[in-house]
C-alpha cells in the first residue's frame, strides 16, 4: 500500500478485506483500488523491490506480493462492454464509477491507509442492516454479468439479517436460466461457498423458489435432508460444505460420478463424493466395536464420520450416542497388517498375480480375525493356505 502510494496517488482497501474488517469477521483476501494504470502499478511495486504478477492486466488487475501475502491492484474502471460474463473494461480516475461497476453496496465501501472510509453507495448502512442489495438495477446488473446471481445468494447466505431484496430477487429469477453458461468451475466454487454459511438452508430455499438451484444441480434437490444434516452439524460443530452438496443433489451410487463430473470436483473431493454415496447403513451408535474396526480399516475415517452425519440426520433422535459414536471413530487407531508380499516370495512361490490374490486372501482372514494375528499367526495361516 505504501509502495503504491508515491507520485500523488492515493490507494484504497476495497471488498471483502473492508466488509469483513469492519463486521469484525476475518478477512481472506485483500484487494486494492487504485486511479494508477496497470503499467504504473507494476513499476512502482518494481521500484519498491516488490514481485508482481499480471493476472489480469486487461481488466487492469495486477498481483503484488509483500512478505509472501498477495494483494490484488486493480485500476479504477468501468465496463464498457459485457457480454453476460466478461466485460470489457475502461480505465478511469472516478472512485464513483468504480463503485458503480461492483456487485453489491457493501462491496464497494473504500478505505485508505489512514482508515478514512469512502462510502458512495451508502453500503456501510447496508452492511449494518445486514441488506444484500445490488448496486444500481438489479436486473441490468445481472444481464451485465449472471455470476452475480450466484453472488448475490452466497453473500445473502453469509451476511443477512431479515428478508431477501424483492427486486435483486427478481431479477435473479428473471435470468435463473442464463446460469447454465457459467463454468461449472465457478458454480461448484461458489456453490460450496455459500453452503459454507453456518446455515445455508434459508438461501438454498429461495434460490430453489427463484428456480436458480435447478439450474445448477442436477436431478432432485433435497432441502429437507440438508435441513437436517445442518442443525446436527451444527450442533456438533462441524459444518461442511461439500457434504452438505452431496446432500442436497444426494446421487445414489450409480449417478455419484456423474455428480462429481457435473461440478467438476477435485480428485478428493470426487472420491470423498463417491464414499459418501456408498452407504453405511450400519453405521450408528449401537455398532459393536469389533464391527466398527472393520468398517474403519475398511472404509476409513474420514468416510465413517461423513456417514455419521449422513445417518444420524436420519435417524430418530440420540445426540450422545451419535456423540459416541464418532469420538469412538476418533479414537480409533489403523492397525499395521503383519504381511507384505516379499513373506510370499520368502516361503518359495514365484511371482505373479498369485502373490497378490494370496495377501489379499490374508487380509481378509487377519480382518475377520478382528485383527488379532500376529505376524507369526499370519505366516503360520499363509504356510497352511499354501
Ligand atoms: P471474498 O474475497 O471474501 O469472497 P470479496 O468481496 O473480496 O469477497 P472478490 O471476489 O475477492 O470478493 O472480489 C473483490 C471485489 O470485486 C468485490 O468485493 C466486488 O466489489 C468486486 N467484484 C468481484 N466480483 C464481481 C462481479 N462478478 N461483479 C461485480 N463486482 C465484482
Ligand atoms: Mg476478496
Amino acid at each position: 500500500m505504501v509502495a503504491l502510494s508515491t507520485r500523488g496517488t492515493t490507494p484504497r482497501f476495497v471488498g471483502g478485506c473492508v466488509r469483513d474488517a469492519l463486521l469484525d469477521r476475518p478477512v481472506k483476501d485483500i484487494d486494492i483500488a487504485t486511479s494508477d494504470a496497470p503499467e504504473i502499478v507494476l513499476e512502482k511495486l518494481a521500484a519498491a523491490g516488490l514481485k508482481s504478477v499480471p493476472t489480469g492486466l486487461k481488466h487492469g488487475t495486477v498481483t503484488a506480493i509483500a512478505n509472501g501475502q498477495p494483494f490484488e491492484v486493480t485500476t479504477l474502471r468501468r465496463d464498457v462492454e459485457t457480454d453476460g460474463r466478461h466485460a470489457e473494461v475502461a480505465f478511469t480516475d472516478d472512485w464513483l464509477e468504480d463503485a458503480g461497476r461492483r456487485d453489491l453496496t457493501f462491496n464497494a465501501i473504500y478505505c485508505d491507509l489512514d482508515g478514512t472510509l469512502y462510502d458512495p453507495v451508502d453500503g456501510l448502512a447496508d452492511l449494518r442492516a445486514g441488506a444484500v442489495r445490488f448496486v444500481g438495477d438489479a436486473d441490468d446488473r445481472i444481464q451485465e454479468d449472471v455470476l452475480r446471481i450466484l453472488r448475490f445468494f452466497r453473500f445473502f447466505a453469509h451476511y443477512s439479517s431479515g428478508d431477501i431484496d424483492a427486486a435483486g430477487l427478481k431479477a435473479c429469477k428473471d435470468h435463473a436460466h442464463q446460469l447454465p453458461r457459467l463454468s461449472a468451475e465457478r458454480i461448484s466454487a461458489e456453490m460450496l461457498r455459500l453452503l459454507s454459511a453456518l446455515d445455508p438452508v434459508p438461501t438454498v430455499q429461495l434460490m430453489a423458489e427463484a428456480s436458480v438451484l435447478s439450474q445448477i444441480l442436477p436431478g432432485d434437490q433435497h432441502i429437507n435432508n440438508l435441513r437436517q444434516l445442518v442443525k446436527i452439524e451444527v450442533d456438533a460443530g462441524s459444518p461442511d460444505p461439500l457434504r452438505r452438496l452431496f446432500v442436497l443433489g444426494q446421487p445414489d451410487k450409480p449417478d455419484a460420478k456423474t455428480f462429481a463430473a457435473s461440478f467438476r470436483l477435485s480428485n478428493v473431493q470426487k472420491i470423498r463424493v463417491l464414499a459418501l454415496a456408498d452407504r453405511m447403513d450400519n453405521l450408528s451408535p449401537d455398532l459393536p466395536d469389533r464391527d466398527l474396526r472393520k468398517l474403519l480399516y475398511i472404509r476409513g475415517v474420514e468416510a465413517a464420520l461423513d456417514a455419521s452425519y449422513l445417518n444420524q440426520a436420519k435417524a430418530a433422535k440420540d445426540r450422545a450416542g451419535w456423540t459416541g459414536l464418532r469420538q469412538r471413530i476418533d479414537r480409533w487407531r489403523r492397525p499395521q497388517f503383519p504381511l507384505k508380499g516379499q513373506d510370499v516370495l520368502d516361503l518359495g512361490l514365484p511371482a505373479g498375480p498369485q502373490v497378490g490374490e494370496l495377501v489379499k486372501a490374508m487380509q481378509a482372514w487377519w480382518i475377520a480375525g478382528e485383527f488379532n494375528a500376529d505376524r507369526d499367526a499370519c505366516i503360520a495361516e499363509l504356510k497352511r493356505l499354501i
